[in-house]
């Protein structure tokens, strides 16, 4: 018999129910818990249901968008699972240029609905991925340097509180919070529908290269020299990967499996344009094999959706740069020589552009003059290779660190005792503490990067 929650109307899975293990699975599989009770609320309503009942049982909450959260916060060992994947409906408004989107949505659902009408929302890169946890983190993906992150494109949300209250949050309404929302986490509350803005793109142009790892040095240095040019075109984001080459329809079988740099230029404005400024860029960096077309962005969007599949083993270290200065290229390449798995890479994100132009204290995401995002994902199938792969992680960030700037991504984090608060939020942290004392002075939301609430004095 299926335990009920009062006032729940979605299905709620115990684990002795057919289907318990593949509900409760997330999409890193390091992270093996089991929850007493999978909730699967249809509205917002029924969130509050789930939550009052969560609270008055003592049970501890996880909230789960997409379940792709790295240290694996939308799972929990005997506690309630709000799994939001029932509430994943996108509806567009061409004309307004506006979505509403369920707050359980996955990337590819947003995608395929704004794409209808040739528009996006700038968000992630690999289409399983949640809509929910990215946005509330930040948000970067191809499109950022051109429309910014995630969040920039939030128009408002409607958040159930730990007390079960239904808000809205945007500029005019509760703005404090609506504030807290763009970059702090799930900490403040259930978001059940985001409303975003949408810009008008239906196509890239793009460029992929490899080089192997000889010629590395050169490559990041072009890509440096690009995005770190004042006159840099927002449309222009590179991005490289010092990897194995994969086995990608463009790469010769010989090179296939070899240490070396994969790199992605793209460019999202004119076309035309695009080619001859990706193909002026290939005739200099020459590389060892490459590919230029232009690409349906809905295409774009799923291309790497296998290679980064369901059910990988990921252990994961980040942080931002000011700058890729020559001591960092060398421990970089010496880093990436020792790669073993396939799959792991440290990824060179370039930022700045429109991410840039929005102050550090607009939202609560302060990291804004970064022009670098240098993220060590090891990924491995087998958990034989646990060991190597996070001391490969572990040491390839030791050796990083001293060429970082200050803070993490909170969503490029897992759960190390280095990856604090005062890492993910910054100089933010303080007005974040105060908001969490508001809105959940019990820190019934604290599987996440967790805010403490300020402590009020007596
Ligand atoms: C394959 C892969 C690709 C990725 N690519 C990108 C990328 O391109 N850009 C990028 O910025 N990040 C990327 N990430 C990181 C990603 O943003 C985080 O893992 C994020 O937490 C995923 O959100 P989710 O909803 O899928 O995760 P979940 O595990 O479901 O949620 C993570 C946390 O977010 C909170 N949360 C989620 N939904 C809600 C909600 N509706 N209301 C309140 N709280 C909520 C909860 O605190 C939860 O613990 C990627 C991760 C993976 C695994």
């Amino acid at each position: 018999m299926s335990p009920t929650i009062p006032g729940f109307g979605g299905p709620v899975i115990s684990p002795d129910q057919a289907g318990y293990d593949a509900a409760r699975a997330v999409w890193n599989a390091m992270h093996d818990r089991r929850p007493a009770l999978i909730a699967r609320p249809r509205s917002a309503a029924d969130v509050a249901a789930a939550i009052g009942f969560a609270r008055a049982a003592g049970l501890p909450i996880a909230v789960r968008g997409g379940g792709h959260s790295m240290p694996g916060h939308s799972a929990c060992d005997g506690g309630i699972v709000i799994d939001l994947r029932l509430l994943n409906r996108v509806s567009v408004d061409p004309r307004k240029r506006t979505a509403a989107v369920g707050g359980g949505a996955l990337l590819g659902d947003v995608d395929r609905a704004t794409q209808r009408h040739g528009l996006v929302i700038p968000a992630g890169v690999v289409s399983h991925t949640g809509v929910g946890g990215l946005t509330l983190g930040g948000g970067v993906g191809r499109l950022m340097r051109r429309f910014g992150l995630t969040i920039d494109s939030l128009l408002s949300a409607r958040l159930v509180t730990a007390d079960g209250e239904i808000l809205r949050a945007s500029a005019d309404r509760h703005p404090e919070l609506f504030w807290a929302l763009r970059g702090g986490g799930g900490n403040f509350g259930v978001v059940t529908e985001f409303e975003f803005t949408l810009h008008e793109l239906s196509e890239l142009v793009i460029l992929a290269t490899f080089h192997p790892l000889e010629q590395a040095r050169q490559v990041i240095e072009r890509g440096r020299r690009e995005m770190a040019d004042p006159a840099a075109r927002d449309e222009l984001l590179w991005t490289s990967f010092l990897r194995r080459a994969s086995d990608v329809p463009w790469m010769p079988p010989e090179l296939a499996g070899r240490h070396g740099i994969m790199s992605l230029v793209e460019w999202s404005g004119d076309p035309a344009e695009g080619r001859a400024v990706l193909a002026a860029i290939r005739r200099e960096l020459n590389p060892a094999a490459s590919d230029l077309s232009v690409v349906p962005f809905l295409v774009m969007q799923t291309i790497t959706d296998d290679l980064f599949g369901h059910g990988l083993r990921t252990y994961i270290k980040a942080g931002f740069a000011g700058d890729l200065p020559g001591g960092l290229i060398d421990v970089l390449l010496d880093r990436a020589a020792s790669l073993r798995s396939p799959i792991s890479q440290v990824e060179l994100l370039a930022l700045g552009g429109a991410i840039a132009r929005t102050g550090p204290d607009a939202t609560a995401f302060p990291f804004r003059d970064a022009r670098w995002l240098i993220n060590i994902p090891a990924t491995w199938r087998d958990p034989a290779d646990d060991e190597r792969e996070i001391a490969w992680a572990r040491a390839t960030y030791a050796a990083v660190r001293p060429y970082l700037s200050e803070g993490n991504y909170v969503n490029f984090m897992g759960d190390d005792t280095d990856d604090t608060a005062a890492g993910a939020y910054g100089r933010t942290l303080g007005r974040l503490q105060r908001l969490k004392a508001v809105y959940d002075p019990g820190n019934v939301f604290r599987l996440n990067q967790n805010i403490e609430p300020a402590v009020t004095p007596a």
